[in-house]
């Protein structure tokens, strides 16, 4: 029996604004999409947090054993300036600017978007698509929304027709916008667009002269709209109806409303039966954003340089501090904030280390089938890591009530325990022991002192101190051994 037939997953909903009993479309699979990164910069932490919950729900379907298929893009054309149909293409002004190719502002970015996850150690999506690598699907799209007569053309640019559109279907539905509000932006209505209505959207857009990034289409030659490749990659690889589909809270309007708007159109149902919105990471009470400069990068924290930092923190601590917070809640970056995390992050690692090595008795005076019961059970309730963490620390005051003999357990708990901690803490959360690494930093530099000393010694031909140093690091299992390169350890 999978984990997943034993535990019942509760998902909020954004669209119903319910918490809902999670019911796959195709039993023991999941399909899930979550809108990447623009890759016309750095990802900030702010972009992280999202990423980052979404990898824990990952990391939860696979642990409850569901076959997940993770659709993550990289939007790397058709973002314009504004979020709405106007200004520059995001990627084409900062390729001008540098006076570089798009292609290489596209690379730089997204090499560096690996890097940081690799260093936050993420698991990779199963599909990590570019909207690039999709036109001639996107240009099939518009096709079938012409066709089904809610696009139109004007100028060589193709627009959504938003009110024919909510005249049988609910536009707005997603983010509880009434239609008259429902304005993609103002200068929409200075009067320079073409579009029949302020509401309505581009598909395609006819580029100008200065507009490097550009395709051939039926219309002109131009790019296509932001919302077009995610309507468009999620359903060539999840199906046109698929379980989950994730972004932040600021993707709400217009971004989500009018993917639901064109797969709507295209396959005359619903696209996606559960949306999830992540809620903002804060710095100095605003938005952590790139525009208004408000914002520290990954790895800055690694390096502790900036201002609002007192030193380096490690990747685990930042995952720490994340999970305390419910995904749908905001959440204050400070300096003081973390540190404190990092305090909880070390008493927890702490007690793993201490973990495997506790002795059992012959009863257990701690109930662990019900504390695993409700680690689960926090998890079901829509990912609620922090009431999760909450839990793992009563398994860490376990963990040290046994130590100091206040509290026992027989070795099949303990087996259960250590399972449940482990997968909890490592496999869902995505924690690592940095501790244990840090150790091992410090062993390398007082072997590596010793060594020092040690051929200082021969060279005053004190043999007998070059010795002992030798005899004394093979008794505790350090092996030394001389080599043209210099000398060289290994332990035992
Ligand atoms: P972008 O590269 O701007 O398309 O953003 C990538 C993802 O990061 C989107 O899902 C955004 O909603 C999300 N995001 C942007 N700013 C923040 C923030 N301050 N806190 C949390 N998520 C954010
Ligand atoms: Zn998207």
């Amino acid at each position: 029996m999978k984990l997943f037939e034993e535990n019942q997953l509760k998902i909020y909903n954004s669209l119903s604004k319910t918490k809902e009993v999670f019911t796959p479309v195709h039993k023991g699979h999941i399909g899930m999409y979550v809108c990447g990164p623009t890759v016309y910069s750095n990802v900030h932490l702010g972009n992280l947090r999202t990423f980052m919950f979404f990898d824990v729900a990952f990391r939860y379907f696979l642990h409850l054993g569901y076959k997940v298929r993770y659709v993550r893009n990289i939007t790397d054309a058709g973002h314009l300036e504004n979020d709405a149909d106007e200004g520059e293409d995001r990627i084409a002004k900062k390729a001008r600017l540098e006076e570089i190719e798009p292609m290489e502002v596209v690379q730089r970015y997204t090499v560096d978007f690996h890097d940081v996850l690799k260093k936050y150690n993420f698991l990779p999506p199963s599909i990590e698509p570019t909207a690039t690598g999709h036109i001639v699907e996107q240009i099939e799209m518009i096709k079938d929304i012409i066709d089904k007569g809610l696009g139109y053309e004007i100028n060589g640019s193709v627009y959504f027709d938003v009110i024919a559109y909510n005249k049988s279907n609910h536009y707005g539905i997603l983010s509880g916008r009434k239609i008259e509000d429902a304005i993609h932006n103002t200068r929409a209505l200075d009067g320079q667009s073409d579009k029949r209505n302020p509401q309505d959207f581009a598909l395609w857009k006819k580029a100008d002269e200065r507009h490097i990034m550009r395709w051939s289409s039926p219309w002109s030659e131009g790019f296509p709209g932001w919302h077009l490749e995610c309507s468009v990659m999620s359903s060539k690889y999840l199906g046109d109806k698929f379980d989950i589909h994730g972004g932040g809270l600021d993707l709400k309007f217009p971004h989500h409303e009018c993917e639901i708007a064109q797969s709507k159109t295209c396959s005359g149902h619903d696209p996606v039966n559960y949306w999830m919105h992540t809620n903002m990471l804060l710095l100095n009470g605003q938005k952590m954003a790139k525009s208004t400069g408000n914002y520290i990068l990954p790895n800055e924290i690694l390096t502790g340089e900036n201002k609002i930092l007192s030193k380096a923190f490690s990747p685990s601590v930042v995952r720490f501090f994340n999970m305390q917070a419910n995904y749908r809640s905001v959440l204050d970056f400070s300096n003081d904030a973390l540190e404190a995390s990092e305090k909880g992050y070390y008493k927890l690692m702490d007690a793993m280390t201490s973990l495997s090595n506790l002795s059992t008795q012959k009863s257990s005076s701690i109930n662990i089938s019900e504390w695993k019961h409700k680690c689960y059970a926090a998890m079901n309730d829509d990912f609620n890591t922090p009431v999760l963490i909450s839990h793992i620390f009563e398994g860490v005051r376990f963990i040290n009530q046994i130590k100091e003999g206040k509290a026992s357990i027989n070795s099949n708990d303990l087996v259960n325990f250590i399972t449940t901690m482990n997968a909890f803490v490592y496999d869902v959360l995505g924690l690592l022991n940095d501790v244990n690494d840090q150790a091992s930093d410090k062993i390398d530099g007082v072997v590596s002192l010793l060594i020092k000393l040690r051929k200082e010694a021969r060279e005053n031909k004190d043999w007998d101190l070059s010795d002992q140093i030798r005899d004394e690091l093979l008794a505790i299992g350090i092996q030394l051994k001389d080599g043209r390169e210099g000398t060289t350890y290994s332990i035992s």
